[in-house]
């Protein structure tokens, strides 16, 4: 039992001494890591392009069954760069229902975002709805596989297809889920990936961007390094984006993790569902049977009348015992400056997802012991 988990141990409903956190914290060995570490220093290669990023791009490109995969300082400038090496001017569709950093991306790479709604249901964009939002401007349409589950690659695919449109994914939540069998990575023209510390696959920080398309590739491999080694793309855009040896190191052990973790993943989020189960107005997100997840998040949908209590209510007595569950995505990108300027259509399902969403903790930091507690406080909480 750790020091947390004791204050907990005659009342599971005491809380937690120290913040419990909603973020990912999956780390391999130390002992692992010094080991990798040492050979960084032994070597004197610590960023530019050395051996253990080039190492990376191969097991990436592997991992995911794709032509390309080109790693970088961060998924945010995954993204710009995915959709400045597009070379394009005008309109991006995006969902609102995202983490700001995909549209802040649009914004960095001289391109316009415009909010488009989600599903209900899977909370990603669809091809009906992006169609309903392409104008003359419209470029390029930027889905978001929200909680690794994917956002319509086929309906997209054939849609950007017939309109002339690029295509591109934030998959910062999709390291390892598939869609229809087929792993997330090599759909449209090119996807982006995170290595946060929070999400399932940990470089500190760190990014990839994968594309089965070899002008596209060598065009990103040109725009991550400001140094020009020949004249091959001197009309692209550069920008420093790359990855650290460190950060590699640790994305490389991680990435020997990742089937652990993920499975680690999986037994935490039947544990919640398991231990929840039966309170009226709690709906967990669901995985659809077939295909592969990394199960990075557990989300459930609360319904006020149902449970009782508004969802920040809820939030607020886990918060009081240091349970730091969050409301995700919340508020909306469409709300916060400087998007909440444009002029964005009625987003009924964006809001309603904003108002009814939570995210529990999870990964490895969060034992049986930590989700015992966690569901007796919500348990608590709503029968109070
Ligand atoms: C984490 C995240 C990002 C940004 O990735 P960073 O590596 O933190 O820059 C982008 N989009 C989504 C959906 C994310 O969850």
């Amino acid at each position: 039992m750790t020091e947390n988990e004791k204050r907990s141990a005659t009342d599971l409903t005491n809380g937690f001494d120290t913040p419990l956190h909603v973020g990912q914290l999956n780390l391999p060995s130390v002992d692992a890591f010094e080991v990798a570490f040492k050979g960084i220093f032994a070597r004197q290669f610590f960023t530019n392009h050395g051996p253990l990023e080039q190492e990376l791009d191969a097991a990436l490109a592997s991992y995911f069954g794709v032509r390309h995969a080109v790693s970088v300082v961060n998924g945010t400038v995954a993204l710009m760069i995915a959709l400045q090496t597009l070379d394009l001017r005008g309109e991006v569709i995006v969902p609102a229902f995202t983490f700001p950093a995909t549209v802040q991306a649009i914004a960095w790479a001289g391109l316009t975002p415009v909010f488009c709604d989600v599903d209900p249901h899977t909370q990603t964009i669809t091809a009906p709805l992006a169609a309903a939002a392409i104008t003359a401007n419209t470029v390029a349409i930027l889905g978001v596989h929200v909680w690794g589950r994917a956002a319509d690659p086929d309906g997209l695919e054939l849609l950007a297809r017939e309109r002339g449109l690029k295509l591109v994914f934030d998959a910062a939540h999709a390291v390892g889920c598939t869609s229809r069998g087929r792993l997330i990575g090599g759909f449209g023209d090119v996807e982006a990936f995170s290595f946060h510390a929070t999400k399932i696959l940990n470089g500190f920080e760190g990014g990839c961007i994968t594309t089965n398309d070899d002008g596209l590739a060598a065009r990103i491999r040109v725009a991550r390094s400001f140094h020009a080694d020949d004249d091959a793309g001197a009309s692209i855009l550069r920008l420093n984006a790359k990855i650290s040896e460190a950060q590699a190191a640790m994305a490389l052990l991680s990435l020997d993790h990742l089937d652990q973790w993920t499975e680690d993943n999986r037994h935490r989020y039947e544990r919640y569902r398991r231990e929840l189960q039966g309170i009226p107005g709690l709906y967990f997100i669901d995985y659809c049977a077939g295909e592969r997840s990394n199960y990075q998040s557990v989300v459930l949908r609360i319904c006020e009348e149902e449970l009782g209590m508004p969802r920040d209510h809820l939030l607020r007595i886990l918060e009081s015992k240091n349970i730091l569950a969050r409301k995700y995505f919340s508020p909306g990108v469409h709300n916060i400056p400087p998007f909440c300027d444009l002029s964005t259509k009625e987003l009924p399902v964006t809001d309603e997802l904003c108002r009814t969403l939570i995210q529990l903790p999870t990964g490895q930091m969060v034992s049986d012991r930590h989700i015992a507690i966690v569901c007796a406080t919500i348990r608590a909480a709503v029968s109070a």
